[in-house]
């Protein structure tokens, strides 16, 4: 089978996960802040909080603002269901935001609209959480300024955009956002097996983050109240979690990020090809928004009206000839366990169930062949001619 996504590790990679595994530390040593420092370098955002994946910094994100009853959470339903899980484990609510018809992030003008009814309503989010889908960024510059004009916090799920810019910086510097969440899961742009970071320009945010990661507890005379107790002293000052990134997962992590700019390059070479390719089929191909990179995480079809076949039929017959197509996203609301908390209606989010009916997503990573690319496109025309 040709998978959608797949990791690429180099013998370089090996060799230093291995030095790991003979070295004093396989928790908590130099790796760990090493590889922040390189995300520090690579997005120029002043802290970085790794740990030990997406899900656990969209975790200690939200608590690090504050997040707990009573409050809302606002993201789009075409994500992984940990964006709107996180707020759930804060007790907080959550509401989903209808997507644009052509980036297929969080649309903006649905959100305008949201926003001035309940501040009406007296229910404005505390959080808004944008999922910069398939590697493209959301329009940040216009949500920090609804941002600033509603008076909300902006998180955002970058799991599929390290390596993307968005204007003239680095998604990930939080140029226009609080924080910003990076996944490091296999099938993700760079990997650390399973791993996250949150990247912040608060010093407070990252404090707390710092914290928040493992088990509230500190040795930091400036947040401790004892007075020289002995060596061996440290307090625990928050109620955290153990959410550490290993020594293992950091070196691997390093060692990655030498090659992102590769990895993504070759991502956009592979785009540039299917983008020329598949453009006379009944097919809605994925859109470049302007002034940005994407990280192009995913290449996500739609299947539109014309196609002679549709898209449960399309799936299906790629599946068949061997190739591992997958679907990003099933709204979450749709989720049974989402049914059962309540609240959501399909009718909420009309773009986002058109998408759903239409979107495959056909394989993109840095080591897919030319051989595999061509049957991959092959197998779309003659199913589609
Ligand atoms: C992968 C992913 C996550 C979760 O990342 P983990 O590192 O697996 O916890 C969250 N949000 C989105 C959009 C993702 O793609």
């Amino acid at each position: 089978m040709i998978p959608y996504g797949r990791q690429n590790i180099s013998d370089a990679d090996i060799a230093e996960v291995l030095a790991v595994l003979k070295s004093d530390y396989l928790t908590q040593g130099p790796r760990v802040p090493a590889f922040e420092a390189a995300l520090r370098a690579h997005t120029g955002v002043a802290h970085a909080i790794a740990v030990n994946s997406a899900t656990s910094a969209l975790h200690i994100a939200y608590l690090a603002l504050g997040l707990g009853a009573g409050d809302e959470v606002w993201t789009s339903p075409i994500t992984f269901v940990a964006t709107a899980n996180a707020a759930l484990y804060c007790q907080a609510g959550v509401r989903f935001v209808d997507i644009d018809p052509r980036t297929y992030t969080l649309c903006l003008d649905r959100l305008e609209d949201m926003l001035a009814e309940a501040e009406a309503s007296g229910r404005l989010p505390k959080i808004v959480a944008p999922v910069h889908l398939a590697g493209q960024s959301c329009d940040m510059s216009r949500l920090a300024a609804l941002a600033k004009r509603y008076g909300f916090h902006v998180v955002e799920d970058a799991s599929h955009s390290i390596g993307a810019s968005y204007g003239d910086g680095k998604v990930g510097d939080c140029r226009y956002s609080d924080i910003c969440v990076f996944s490091f899961h296999p099938v993700k742009i760079i990997t650390t097996a399973e791993g996250g970071v949150a990247t912040t320009n608060d010093a407070g945010l990252a404090q707390k983050m710092d914290l928040l990661r493992s088990h509230g507890v500190t040795r930091d005379p400036g947040l401790i109240s004892a007075q020289d107790e002995g060596g061996w002293y440290y307090e625990q000052v928050e109620l955290g979690f153990n959410y550490r990134m290993t020594e293992l997962q950091a070196a691997l992590g390093v060692s990655q990020m030498v090659r992102l700019e590769e990895f993504v390059a070759a991502r956009h070479d592979r785009a540039r090809v299917y983008d020329r390719e598949l453009a006379g089929l009944p097919l809605q191909l994925p859109y470049q928004a302007e002034g940005q990179r994407s990280a192009l995480h995913l290449y996500p079809i739609l299947v539109t009206d014309d196609a002679p076949l549709d898209r449960r039929t399309l799936f299906d017959a790629l599946r068949t000839a061997g190739i591992a197509v997958n679907v990003h996203y099933i709204p979450v609301y749709q989720q049974p366990y989402y049914q059962r908390v309540g609240g959501f209606s399909a009718q909420d989010c009309p773009v986002a169930e058109d998408y759903y009916a239409r979107a495959i997503s056909i394989p993109l990573f840095p080591d897919l062949t030319e051989t595999d690319q061509s049957y991959v496109i092959d197998q779309l025309r003659r199913n589609l001619g």
